[in-house]
């Protein structure tokens, strides 16, 4: 029985939170961080042994066309986090499908190999941007790994299917959700596994909801971001609740990763699907 792990490749300036702060057009001029950090889980996973997918977006590969090629070489999967970091529900079908092929297009040009993986960014995927499913099926892709089934201020679909599931289907060709990990405690889906979940809630409680997983013969999921192991990224001015949310527990994030990753077997999306363990 396999699980998943999965890491969403972008600067410490692109999460909604503080995106706003920073436009497009001066992203050239701020601090590079993603190298380095994307450097340290590398060392990680080598030394745990598992394997990964990585959401990348567009602009990181274009900017970092090396960093893409060494994750590939060292054996992970390679998929696409959009090209610019813009949430699904600010875009229409048509500027979607540009942002989508243009990421796709930039990492296949990087890598030689085809891309079949995407996760939205801020887990956008809601009940009013479903399109994308059908634009994922136009090019090329087999899965999404976008729905948080949760009650949030900025995502989710409350009442989506909780474990993995075809969305989609076209001209003979399906897309299989996978559904962000959710534990059902008292009628309600509780959220738990990668982002501020995993650096907010105690570590007992992830991994009770792992075994939870693994008992059920489902794989959980394990999301991180490069940022969030980064301590020397620079403190912005966010008010006191959104900051704890985004930088609490940085400092601590990469041991804690290191002991989930010590139980069960972790590997990509698509190693995952290879293996054949998928029941939709
Ligand atoms: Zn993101």
């Amino acid at each position: 029985m396999k699980h998943i792990l999965s890491v969403d490749v972008e600067e410490w300036f692109h999460p909604e939170a503080v995106h706003h702060l920073f436009p497009n057009e001066n992203w050239q001029e701020l601090d590079e961080r993603v190298t380095h950090n994307v450097l340290r889980l590398l060392d990680l996973f080598e030394k745990r042994e598992v394997t990964a997918t990585f959401f990348i977006l567009g602009w990181i590969a274009r900017q970092h066309p090396e960093l893409v090629k060494r994750i590939a070489e060292a054996g992970h999967e390679i998929a696409s986090h959009g090209n610019q970091h813009r949430m699904l529900t600010k875009m229409n079908k048509d500027e979607f499908r540009e942002d989508l092929k243009t990421s796709k297009d930039i990492l296949q040009d990087v890598i030689g190999q085809q891309v079949i993986g995407f996760r939205a960014p801020t887990f956008s995927l809601v009940k009013e941007t479903r399109w994308a499913w059908s634009v994922m099926v136009d090019l090329g892709f087999r899965y999404d790994s976008s729905v948080y089934p949760i009650w949030h201020d900025r995502y989710g679909i409350p009442d989506a299917p909780r474990f993995a599931y075809t969305a989609f289907q076209k001209n003979g060709q399906s897309l299989i959700e996978f559904p962000m990990p959710t534990l059902r405690i008292l009628g309600k889906n509780i959220p738990f596994g990668g982002g501020g979940y995993l650096r907010l809630l105690p570590l007992p409680f992830t991994k009770m909801a792992i075994r939870r997983f693994h008992s059920l013969r489902q794989p959980s999921i394990i999301y991180v971001h490069p940022w969030e192991f980064d301590d020397d990224q620079p403190r912005l001015n966010l008010g006191a609740v959104q900051k704890w949310r985004h930088y609490h527990n940085i400092d601590k994030n990469l041991a804690r990763l290191g002991r989930l990753l010590q139980n069960y077997q972790w590997v990509s999306f698509k190693d995952f699907l290879d293996s054949g363990q998928l029941k939709p």
